[in-house]
């Protein structure tokens, strides 16, 4: 069993796949492991770390591997470098990207997705949206700090005193809810919402005050998975009255608002940023699923007359040491579901739920069944 520890050709992608904590446990699995020259340095793990773990270091490192583990779906002048009939595990982003998948499939390599890991305990360990959002939320708050010209805590001098910030979270899933912790830890008043009545309990176990249009349409807003329903043209208007108010004394907006294969919610307008004071800051960390800031700008931090709106993509990424032994975990795990520990040697079990909920491709086929070609 031959696993391959692939290097990110995107030069926006600083992650790595692998950690040598997880090179020591694959080949504890029996399996050989092979990295490509240079694969984490941009993680902080120059190659030195991953040999002395039990890794190789190999050019040829995927040409002949079984499972080949990388952080982005693999482009085409890649998949030309994997065996036929090899497992390649990412994060693989298929949603819109149909025609990336063929390719995939004609590849003819087995693709599975970490992304639609199913939200189930056995793969609590294995949900790569939790392990990379949880760091997104924490360093959009670090982001947020770094482009306020003011102080988080409150401070109380000699000299006089500046007050606390105050930080707007709005979307409390698993990057909103790591968002209030870090911002309460760095001493800001901290406010949040969201159209889930869960998460109300969760805000104020946090010490933070939790702010929503608590009718009807908000106690049914949780769809059995735990994910957010896009809400009706009438909530949207209420909730932009009680926002509308409330943003204009915020000191910083974090945004994290997401429903599953639909756009991001638009929830603060052009407006509303209008009505923030000058140095206010606001970070929209759906930026890359349409944004929930009008005016927000994938990869780009934007000025208007004072107010900043951070929309940095890949956030977790930058924090990239950290994501990316989160991640190598996360993947480990999985494929430890696929090995057959008797006799050291892959054995996927196309049955399981795990692999029929992630499995992209398989024998030159799309098999997903959320991706197949429209007839
Ligand atoms: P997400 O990234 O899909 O969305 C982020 C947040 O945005 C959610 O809390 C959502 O309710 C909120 N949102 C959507 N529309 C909104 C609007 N119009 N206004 C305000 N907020 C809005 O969410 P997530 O972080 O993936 O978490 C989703 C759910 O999954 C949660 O219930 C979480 O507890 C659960 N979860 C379960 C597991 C597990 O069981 N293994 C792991 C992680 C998360």
């Amino acid at each position: 069993m031959k696993i391959a520890v692939a290097k990110e050709i995107d030069p926006s992608e600083p992650r790595v796949a692998a950690s040598p904590d997880t090179v020591k446990k694959f080949k504890a699995l029996g399996a050989e492991i092979a990295v490509e020259p240079g694969a984490g340095i941009k993680s902080g793990l120059p190659d030195s770390e991953f040999t002395a773990a039990g890794a190789t270091v190999s050019a040829d490192a995927l040409a002949d591997a079984d499972i080949i583990i990388k952080v982005k779906r693999p482009e085409a002048s890649e998949l030309s470098r994997y065996k036929r009939g090899a497992l390649v595990i990412a994060i693989m982003d298929p949603y819109g990207n149909e025609a990336a998948l063929k390719t995939i499939a004609d590849a003819g390599v087995a693709a599975f997705a970490m992304e639609l890991m199913p939200r189930i305990t056995r793969a609590q360990v294995m949900d790569v949206l939790s392990s990379q959002a949880n760091l997104a939320g924490y360093r959009a708050v670090i982001e947020g700090a770094e482009a306020f010209g003011r102080a988080f805590p409150m401070m109380m001098t000699a000299a006089g005193t500046v007050p606390a910030a105050k930080v707007f979270v709005m979307g409390v899933g698993v990057a909103g809810l790591q968002a209030i912790a870090t911002a309460r830890r760095l001493g800001a008043v901290v406010t949040a919402t969201d159209v889930r009545p869960a998460t109300k309990e969760q805000v104020e176990s946090l010490g933070a005050k939790f702010l929503a249009v608590e009718d009807e349409e908000f106690k049914n807003a949780q769809t059995a998975g735990g994910y957010a329903k896009e809400m009706s043209k009438e909530y949207q208007a209420k909730q932009a009255a009680l926002t509308a108010e409330h943003i204009k004394k915020q000191d910083i907006v974090i945004t994290t608002a997401l429903i599953p294969g639909r756009p991001a919610p638009k929830l603060v307008s052009a407006e509303m940023v209008k009505s923030m004071k000058p140095g206010s800051v606001l970070v929209d960390l759906a930026v890359e699923r349409g944004g929930n800031v009008e005016g927000a700008k994938p990869g780009e931090v934007v000025d208007l007359d004072g107010i900043k709106i951070v929309g940095y993509t890949n956030v977790a990424g930058r924090v990239a040491a950290s994501a990316s032994s989160l991640y190598a975990r996360n993947l480990f795990s999985f494929i430890e579901t696929m090995v057959d520990k008797k006799e050291k040697k892959l054995a996927v079990n196309w049955d399981d739920e795990l692999v029929k909920a992630t499995a992209l491709t398989k024998d030159g086929a799309v098999v997903h069944p959320n991706f197949q070609p429209k007839a």
